[in-house]
């Protein structure tokens, strides 16, 4: 991947980060977007040292279909055309679907699952017109569901469902459709997580979680994922633990689930009667 034009949305940190820094040293040229213009700002500062070809920043809320269009708009008028759409952005919360408001819940799928769409929808024509890559962030847990992450893992297999049907209707047009699992990632999203009254001890859950789950550095996730969009791959898992659980799922499709959960269970440590 030299010398495209790349957007990606989530830039100002951990998996859109290092995207951006990665193709930035390859002299891409990036449009990047984040909700919090200060991260973005300093993305946008290391691309620039790094050596990035043209560079573009915009502070936009991917749930916004508006900001996301007027984002598109702005971004085809300066580079031309896209040949790379990364819909990166994302977000998590901890608690059971019992202890999650409604509004909670949706804003999870919001930004999860509608900025996807918005995307998608708002860089269609250049995607159209460069026969160009459209890359969606889903998880792990848009393979299989777990206690605790119900927005979470209902956005993520969104997510997946609508890459895979974009990729048939888009098929003749010529436009490649990644869909992207990753499994646990070092990155500030449990951190930046929201979390319902029933969890009590926050700091404690989010060692856990870093401790036990979220180990892959995001600069190796980046590489695989750069790696995939170049050989035009329609599903890219990154990490052993998203290849182990999309193994387990075809090898023994109806046995996997008892075993997986409780070993996401003992990571996230989540007492067994908790778990499914
Ligand atoms: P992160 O929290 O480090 O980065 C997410 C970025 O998205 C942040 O800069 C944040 O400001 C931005 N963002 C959040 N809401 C936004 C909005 N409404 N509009 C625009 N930008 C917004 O998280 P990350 O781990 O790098 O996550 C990147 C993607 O990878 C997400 O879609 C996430 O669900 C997915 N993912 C992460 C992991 C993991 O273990 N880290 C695993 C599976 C999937």
């Amino acid at each position: 991947m030299r010398s495209k034009n790349v957007v990606i949305t989530g830039a100002g940190s951990g998996i859109g980060r290092e995207l951006a820094l990665q193709l930035a040293a390859r002299g891409n040229a990036l449009a990047l977007a984040d909700l919090d213009p200060q991260s973005l700002d300093e993305t946008l500062i290391q691309a620039r040292l790094i050596g990035a070809g043209p560079l573009l920043g915009q502070a936009l809320d991917v749930s916004d279909e508006a900001q996301v269009r007027d984002f598109a708009t702005q971004v085809t008028a300066s580079f031309g055309t896209v040949d790379v759409l990364i819909n990166n952005a994302g977000i998590t919360r901890f608690g059971d679907f019992a202890s999650t408001s409604a509004e909670a819940f949706r804003k999870v799928l919001d930004v999860n699952f509608w900025g996807v769409v918005h995307g998608s929808r708002a860089f269609l024509p250049a995607l159209r017109a460069s026969r160009g890559s459209l890359v969606n962030l889903s998880s792990l847990f848009g393979l299989i569901g777990v206690a605790g992450q119900a927005h979470y893992c209902a956005s993520k297999f969104a997510v997946r469902g609508f890459s895979e049907a974009l990729r048939q209707e888009l098929k003749a047009d010529g436009v490649h459709v990644a869909c992207v699992h990753p499994g646990g990632v070092r990155t500030r999203i449990a951190r930046s997580a929201s979390f319902d009254q029933a969890v009590d001890d926050q700091e404690a859950l989010i060692s856990r979680l870093e401790k036990n789950t979220l180990k892959l550095p995001a600069d190796e996730a980046a590489r695989i994922i750069i790696e995939g969009i170049r050989l035009r791959r329609e599903r890219i898992l990154v990490g052993r633990d998203a290849k182990f659980v999309d193994l387990l799922q075809r090898l023994l499709p109806c046995a996997h689930t008892g075993l997986i959960h409780r070993l996401l269970g003992r990571a996230s440590g989540r007492n067994k009667s908790a778990n499914p």
